[in-house]
């Protein structure tokens, strides 16, 4: 498999890149900048890229967040929800058709390298907040990117059924340094440790009896 891993730094992305990585798949990291409130995460992804030794880009469309407003992850007037990831006031941190705008370009940049594959962590966790990360849009997409090229490019989702706590013992068996990814909303010095993101990724460690790794503002 050659794939162009859409990848934010975050936790389900590097446990995804490590999972690729342990099949042997030829990988080439895409993070984009769509002017989301801060930029932990690509940081994160340029720090995990180079300890990989992987090729990576950032692309870097901010102004996007002009044309995707109406999310607390692209409008800092909308102030970021506090709570259980799956409560309703999460639907705050959907950004609009989000992973469409964002696996279509990482597809076209899969096509120029003669890739066969576009990967994403989608997991069963987001599906309740997140309507494009449901199996049913995954399988969608998978079907439009195969009529996008006259060579097939295939979308992989592995973690699609799988649930938060499923992907932190994947992480574990590979030894993903955890410690390196970034998942928090808010992008402070630290992980605040309140927002939706924070409790999921707290809640998950804690299943898995894993000491959780991440360094929280209190
Ligand atoms: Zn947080």
């Amino acid at each position: 498999m050659k794939a162009v891993v859409l990848f934010s730094g975050g936790l389900d992305s590097t446990v995804l890149t490590y999972h690729l990585l342990h099949e042997n798949a030829e990988l080439k990291l895409l993070s984009i900048d769509y002017g989301q409130r801060h930029q932990k995460e690509l940081s994160a992804s340029t720090q995990i890229a180079v300890s990989l030794g992987l090729p990576h880009t950032i692309l870097k469309l901010p102004m996007l967040a002009e044309l995707l407003g109406g999310s607390a992850l692209t409008d800092t007037s909308i102030s970021l929800p506090e709570g259980h990831y799956a409560e309703e006031s999460m639907k705050a941190t959907v950004v609009p058709n989000r992973n469409m705008i964002l696996l279509s370009l990482a597809a076209g940049h899969a096509i120029s390298l003669q890739f066969n594959t576009v990967a994403y962590a989608a997991h069963a966790g987001d599906h309740t907040i997140y309507p494009d990360c449901r199996p049913e849009f995954a399988d969608a997409l998978d079907r439009t990117l195969k009529l996008a090229d006259w060579s097939e490019i295939t979308l992989h989702r592995p973690f699609v059924k799988w649930s938060k706590e499923d992907l932190v013992r994947r992480g574990k068996e590979l030894a993903v340094p955890f410690e390196k990814t970034w998942s928090c909303y808010a992008g402070g010095e630290f992980h605040c440790g309140k927002c939706g993101t924070c409790v999921e990724r707290k809640e998950a460690f804690e299943l898995v009896g894993l000491l959780d790794p991440t360094e929280y503002k209190e």
